[in-house]
């Protein structure tokens, strides 16, 4: 449950819910900073007009606190405030790096090449070029990556031994695909691209259920998805099993988490599973999840919840049946091996992090008969 309500792991809600869910304390965007940094960077936030230079130190630390969107933001209007030949290379280089956090090498190698142009030491010149050239081979521009890494001299500048490794190398490394660009709201369309290769089960779109738009101000991307983690809700009050009383019930687990005083993007998992077999869609794929517990927890980790207490109860049969339809749909579309199918509990484990059982020790043999869905 949320810091707010001040128990352990869940979606929950104040009055209405408890269990598990959102994540076990940590909100989302709020990686711990050093105090001094989180002190000059709320002066700076404060501050209302900033120069160029002081954007800059802004937009450094969104970086380097993950916050890419708003990073990306302060990066231009420091671009367009006025900067000094290595503020404007810093500010390149930065671009570049939001632009890898979503994927997007072909933006990441054109801010690259930008900053390369920008630069006037020749170290931070082919820093610049090796990120490029980096970001062309992960985009699978191999050959462009080969004429980049060409035009580079100085060869102990950052990145190009990682780079000649790649290029070298025997080892194949496969190039990490493109994400889509665009993002748009309200469809199951909003999901980071898959296989296709299967089709996906029948899901409650968020406008059926009249989900209120993302805050994308404080949505991190989800980038390619690698892994998958399963919850309980384990709500106080119990739900009902109508679709109305299951739309009311995902408005109120929004709310808890966006709603007044509370600071999250969105619902914090991607898709919900109710006890009559319906799936339900959460948080649109394209943003990070806020589930797991901590923001490395969350990282392209797609989570889903079951209504339910497994530490109390079963899942019913339906639910196991659209659960395993979605997580091999899941598993298929983003090529999650079975390795990478978990119950909170065991990213608890892998992060330490703190919070009630979830999803539940009832749960143990169905994550296993999951794994065994999966297959891989
Ligand atoms: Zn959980």
């Amino acid at each position: 449950m949320l810091k707010w309500f001040g128990t352990a792991c869940a979606a929950g809600l104040a009055l209405v819910l408890s269990g598990c869910a959102g994540s076990s304390a940590t909100p989302e965007r709020a990686e711990p900073v050093k105090a001094g940094t989180a002190a000059r960077r709320d002066q700076l936030l404060a501050k209302g007009t900033l120069t160029g230079v002081e954007a800059l130190e802004l937009a450094e630390m969104q970086l380097a606190d993950r916050s890419f969107i708003a990073a990306e933001a302060t990066y231009w209007s420091a671009l367009t405030r006025g900067l000094d030949a290595r503020g404007a290379w810093r500010a390149r280089m930065g671009l570049g790096k939001c632009d890898e956090s979503r994927l997007q090498w072909a933006s990441a190698a054109i801010h690259y090449a930008e900053a390369a142009n920008a630069a006037v030491p020749p170290v931070d010149r082919d820093a610049a070029r090796a990120a490029q050239a980096l970001a062309e081979f992960r985009g699978g521009n191999v050959d462009r990556a080969r004429k980049t890494r060409a035009a580079i001299v100085v060869t102990s500048a950052k990145g190009v031994s990682e780079l000649d490794r790649l290029l070298g190398g025997t080892a194949k490394v496969a190039p990490i695909p493109e994400a889509p660009a665009g993002v748009r709201t309200g469809t199951l369309a909003v999901r980071p691209k898959g296989t296709g290769r299967q089709t996906p089960p029948k899901i409650v779109t968020r406008s059926e259920w009249r989900a209120t738009p993302t805050i994308i101000r404080r949505t991190e991307p989800m980038g390619q998805p690698t892994r998958l983690t399963l919850h309980h809700t384990a709500d106080v009050k119990p739900v009902g099993t109508s679709f109305a009383d299951v739309a009311e019930r995902m408005r109120a687990y929004q709310n808890g988490h966006n709603g007044a005083g509370h600071f999250w993007a969105d619902i914090g998992y991607h898709f919900v599973v109710d006890k009559q077999g319906r799936i339900w869609e959460g948080r649109p794929m394209a943003y990070q999840g806020a589930h797991a517990g901590s923001d490395a927890a969350n990282a392209q980790n797609i989570g889903i919840a079951l209504i339910g207490n497994f530490e109390k109860e079963k899942p019913t049969a339906a639910q196991m049946k659209a659960t395993t339809d979605l997580v091999v749909w899941l598993a298929s579309e983003y090529r999650i091996g079975a390795a990478r199918v978990y119950g909170h509990e065991d990213l608890k484990k892998m992060y330490r992090l703190k919070g009630t059982k979830c999803p539940g020790d009832n749960f143990d043999p169905y994550l296993k008969r999951l794994r065994d869905a999966v297959g891989r």
